[in-house]
């Protein structure tokens, strides 16, 4: 089980904003790796505050957790936010806004990449958004244009070099271990690593000097795909500040059930209700298919349950290897009234010896074919 993140913090669930804050504030200053070296416990528990301040700080996230608990941030499927498991370097990049500056690493949603002591590239964070597919989209690929409200930065907004790292992102801790003075490379706490803060920002704009823009995103989706697929449309998610790097807008599929057509993986099935006389002498009907009617024929004599396999007329296969089969499942369908001449006809012709129904002789199976041969 894991820890609940409000225990963690030691803050009851109706905490303010700023009482949590304020816990995390002491979880993090008591357990800093700086003040318990060599203390892997104390390491874990810094580590799970700032898991738990991470969710805890994002009114978004925090709405989730409340909602579904751990839940809310498990999988990879469309919906879920990437909690957990963050690293020292997404750790100390919070702290930005956790202990003063006006930087912008990691706190307002941003998550930061590269690190390793080098200069963070500073990301946007990821928007998502489904859509909703007909059978015939998923077949034939498609082109939507999708609604987003993304941040992008407010014309005006300009940065400047951190003061405090003179733009390299990063700082250079000195700690004292029993081996003597250590010099240890640290995200910058002002900028979060990434070597820029505001200069200025017009007043529509938030902290970080972005603002939300209504947007119509063109999104191509190729033909084959699959419902809780999920598309990444690199950049166009929200826009990073200063010299950062767009996230991306991540696209839900949802397959919208189609009225006649079944679909199981790149085959699709149809059910053909023939009438008795069709059955009998046979005929031809129109049936759906992704690409528009066709019309087929009915053999006379066809029998209930056979399936007639129509190649190439399925789905695409997402890789671009062929196309799935259109199986077309013969049902004939026996009437459930009759009026009197209807019933004085079938009645003519119960005693018929020819209507007994004789499956060996009209349907043999490969199987009994070979054996037959052989005996
Ligand atoms: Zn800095």
């Amino acid at each position: 089980m894991k820890e609940d993140y409000y225990d963690i913090l030691g803050i009851s669930k109706g905490a303010t904003e700023a009482e949590i804050k304020k816990a995390y504030r002491k979880m993090a200053l008591k357990y800093h790796p700086d003040k318990n070296p060599d203390d892997t416990s104390a390491e874990e528990k810094f580590k799970k505050a700032a898991e738990a301040y991470e969710v805890l700080s994002n009114a978004d996230k925090k709405a989730r957790y409340d909602q579904f608990g751990h839940q809310a941030f498990d999988g990879s499927g469309g919906g879920g936010f990437g909690g957990g498991g963050m690293n020292m370097d997404d750790i100390f990049s919070q702290f930005g806004d956790i202990f003063g500056g006006g930087g912008f690493g990691g706190g307002g949603g941003f998550s930061g990449f590269g690190g390793g002591g080098r200069q963070r590239v500073v990301k946007g964070s990821n928007l998502r958004i489904r859509v909703t597919l007909s059978l015939e989209d998923v077949a034939n690929g498609v082109e939507k244009k999708i609604k987003v409200k993304r941040k992008i930065q407010a014309p005006g907004t300009t940065y400047k070099t951190c003061s405090t790292c003179n733009g390299a992102g990063q700082v250079t801790r000195v700690t004292n271990t029993i081996l003597g003075r250590m010099q240890t490379a640290a995200a910058c706490p002002t900028c979060g690593g990434a070597g820029q803060t505001i200069d200025k920002k017009p007043a529509d704009a938030d902290a970080h000097g972005l603002k939300v823009s209504d947007e119509t995103v063109t999104v191509k989706i190729p033909a084959g795909v699959v419902d809780g697929m999920q598309l990444k449309v690199t950049g166009k998610g929200n826009d990073a500040p200063g010299n950062g790097v767009a996230g991306d807008l991540l696209v839900a599929i949802q397959e919208e059930e189609h009225a006649t057509l079944k679909r199981e993986g790149d085959n699709l099935h149809y059910d053909m209700y023939v009438s008795l006389p069709d059955a009998v002498l046979g005929n031809s009907k129109e049936i759906d298919t992704v690409t528009g009617k066709v019309r087929i024929k009915i053999e006379p004599g066809v029998q209930s349950g056979k399936i007639l396999r129509l190649r190439g007329k399925g789905i695409p296969s997402i890789n671009g290897y062929g196309k799935g089969d259109l199986l077309v499942h013969v049902n004939v369908w026996t009437p459930k009234t009759l009026s009197k001449k209807q019933k004085t006809f079938f009645e003519s012709m119960k005693e018929d010896e020819h209507f007994e129904p004789k499956p060996e002789s009209s349907d043999k199976s490969f199987f009994e074919k070979v054996k037959d041969m052989f005996s």
